[in-house]
C-alpha cells in the first residue's frame, strides 16, 4: 500500500514521485487528465534545475533533448548566465512536454506509473490520517482511508501548480520548491 499519494502528474508530481521512491517511500501518483498534454507551457530550465537533475543522474537526457540559450532575459531585464558558478551557466531550452516525458520515464524506472483519469475530489483530514475521495474513469467514487501511523498512506500531497495543496505532515515539500514555480499551499476542506 502506498505511503504517499501524489495528486497531479505534472513536473512537480513526477519529480516528487522520483525523489520519494529514491528515499524508499512507496507512492501512488494520480492525475485527473486522461493522458499527458502534448502542449507545453514551459520552454526553458534554469541552471539550478539542471543541477538538481544532474544530482539525480538524469541531466544527460535533458542535454540530449534541448539546447542552451545564452542570451536571455527576466521580465525584460537582460541576464548574463555565463557569470554563474555552475556546470550549466545558461538558460536551457527544452519543452515542458519533453521534461515531463523524461521525468515520467524516470518514474517508470523506479516502478511508479501514473494512474490517469483519477481525480481527487475530496480530502478530509482527521486525527489519525486522511480520507481521500478519488473519482475513477467509470464515474465511481472511491474513498481511501489512510492513517499517519500504520499501514496505508500517511500523506496525500497535491502537486498542482494553480493551487497546490498539502495535507498533514508532509515533510517533503522542500524537495520540489526549488525546481519549479510553486504557488501557495493551502488546505482544502
Ligand atoms: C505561459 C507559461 C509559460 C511558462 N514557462 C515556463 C518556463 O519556461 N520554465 C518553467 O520552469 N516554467 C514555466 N512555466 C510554469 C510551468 O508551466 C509550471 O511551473 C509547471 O507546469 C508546474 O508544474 P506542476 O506539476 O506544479 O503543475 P501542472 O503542470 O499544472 O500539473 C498539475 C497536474 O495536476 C493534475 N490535477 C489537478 N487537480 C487534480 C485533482 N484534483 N486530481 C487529480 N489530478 C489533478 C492536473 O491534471 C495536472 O496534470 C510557464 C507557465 C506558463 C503558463
Amino acid at each position: 500500500m502506498a505511503q504517499v499519494m501524489i495528486v497531479g502528474a505534472g513536473p512537480t508530481g513526477l519529480m516528487l514521485a522520483c525523489d520519494l521512491r529514491r528515499a524508499g517511500v512507496s507512492v501512488q501518483l494520480v492525475d485527473r487528465a486522461h493522458r499527458r498534454l502534448v502542449a507545453s507551457r514551459g520552454a526553458a530550465l534554469h541552471p539550478r534545475t539542471m543541477e538538481l537533475f544532474d544530482q539525480r543522474g538524469i541531466v544527460d537526457e535533458f542535454l540530449a533533448a534541448g539546447r542552451p540559450i545564452s542570451v536571455a532575459h527576466f521580465a525584460g531585464i537582460h541576464v548574463d548566465w555565463s557569470t554563474l558558478l555552475t556546470r550549466f551557466p545558461y538558460l536551457f531550452g527544452v519543452l515542458q512536454s519533453v521534461t515531463e516525458d523524461i521525468l515520467e520515464r524516470c518514474a517508470h524506472r523506479l516502478d511508479v506509473g501514473v494512474q490517469w483519469s483519477a481525480e481527487v475530489i475530496g480530502l478530509q483530514p482527521h486525527s489519525e490520517g486522511v480520507t481521500v475521495a478519488v473519482q475513477g474513469p467509470g464515474g465511481s467514487s472511491t474513498s481511501v482511508w489512510s492513517t499517519w501511523s500504520a499501514a496505508t498512506a500517511r500523506t496525500a500531497r497535491y502537486a498542482d501548480s494553480p493551487a497546490s495543496r498539502s495535507m498533514g505532515p508532509t515533510g517533503v515539500s522542500s524537495l520540489c520548491w526549488v525546481t519549479w514555480n510553486w504557488r501557495t499551499h493551502r488546505e482544502i476542506g
